[in-house]
């Protein structure tokens, strides 16, 4: 419906379109959402907004074409400002969003950073493995106290006071009786007197040296091995090594029998490796020689089977002992023994 000239809004329906106008502009230079909130409470407020006021004017209008007409345009108006408010809200968002994606420049495609997971030390990976494979063929493990009696590391296995071998261990003592244990061998005499014959036991525990250098530590592990029953000869201990070493090591690994002297043996060897690095031909961790010292072993000394409570005249056995983190680093490539106690990550990741 078209209003009549003089029964138009008049001066009132002019300023409506004025300010409507005016509104539109705010709107359209509106730059963020708080703006446009501030236009709508401006132009559109409920009671007070300046569109809004033009509906109070409504009621002084006498004749009623004219207020219909007036109040047909106010509504207009507000709907086409509150349309533009709606419009240019759509506009400020997908460019907010726009603006965050280029700032941020997340990209979905982007591989993830690798999930970098612990992994076992080599010492309890070898001691893991040392465990393993003994059990296949019957062994048990025993342990035994790391603070242990001077008679049971010493005496028991064949080095009384004032024997030299006594010498060669740096030895930490607690008191005038006892000390760290040196060696996992005290370990031999207390299942010996536990266990009685026939058994076959391994010991993998920790020994304690005044010692530190790249092939020394204060603390370091051992195994021990032994194995009693009637009729044991250097056979059964050169088979049982022999298949240690295969089963640890590599299927086609090489091994040589070395005399040696242990006090608690009798005859000892010596079992060597051919050379992890350079497979016999020489090179620096052999010393050019193609062999590295591996273990120690023997059959086991009558004495010492019978300080264990073991009749030597019916039984007799043979015992080893090897340090686990020579065997370690021998298997894993390492060249340094203190590497494997500082905890270095990067020494200890790509080892698994
Ligand atoms: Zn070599």
């Amino acid at each position: 419906m078209t209003a009549e000239p003089g029964r138009d809004t008049g001066a009132d329906g002019q300023d409506a379109h004025r300010v409507a106008a005016e509104a539109l502009d705010a709107v359209r230079a509106a730059a963020d959402a708080a703006q446009l909130e501030a236009v709508r409470a401006l132009y559109l407020g409920r009671g007070d907004g300046r569109l809004t006021v033009f509906r109070r004017g409504l009621g002084k209008l006498a004749d009623a074409d004219a207020r219909r007409a007036l109040g047909q345009t106010v509504n207009t108006l507000t709907e086409r400002v509150s349309d533009a408010i709606d419009e240019r809200r759509a506009e400020l968002e997908v460019a907010a969003r726009a603006q965050q994606d280029a700032t941020e420049a997340l990209d979905l495609t982007w591989p993830p950073r690798p999930l970098r997971r612990g992994r076992l030390n080599p010492v309890t990976l070898a001691a893991r493995e040392i465990r393993r494979i003994f059990g296949q063929i019957g062994y048990i493990a025993v342990a035994g106290p790391e603070v242990e009696y001077d008679r049971y590391n010493f005496t028991l296995v064949n080095q009384p006071p004032g024997h030299p071998a006594r010498d060669a261990h740096d030895t930490f003592y607690v008191d005038d009786s006892r000390l760290l244990r040196t060696h996992t061998s005290p370990v031999q005499i207390r299942s010996m007197l536990v266990r009685g014959a026939p058994q076959r036991v391994i010991v993998p525990g920790k020994a304690y040296r005044r010692d530190y250098d790249a092939s020394h530590l204060p603390m370091f592990h051992q195994v021990e091995g032994l194995c009693i029953d009637e009729g044991i000869a250097v056979s059964d201990l050169k088979g049982t090594l022999e298949f240690f070493v295969r089963s640890f090591f590599a299927a086609d690994a090489r091994v040589r029998w070395r005399p040696h002297n242990f006090p608690f043996t009798e005859p000892s060897l010596e079992l060597e490796l051919a050379c992890v690095s350079c497979d016999g031909s020489g090179c620096t961790l052999c010393k050019h020689s193609g062999w590295l010292e591996l273990l120690g072993c023997g059959m086991v000394h009558p004495a010492v089977l019978r300080n264990g409570g073991i009749d030597p005249e019916r039984y007799s056995g043979f015992a080893f002992g090897m340090g686990i983190e020579r065997a370690a680093m021998l298997a894993y490539d390492i060249s340094d023994m203190r590497l494997l106690y500082e905890n270095d990550v990067r020494f200890l990741r790509p080892v698994s």
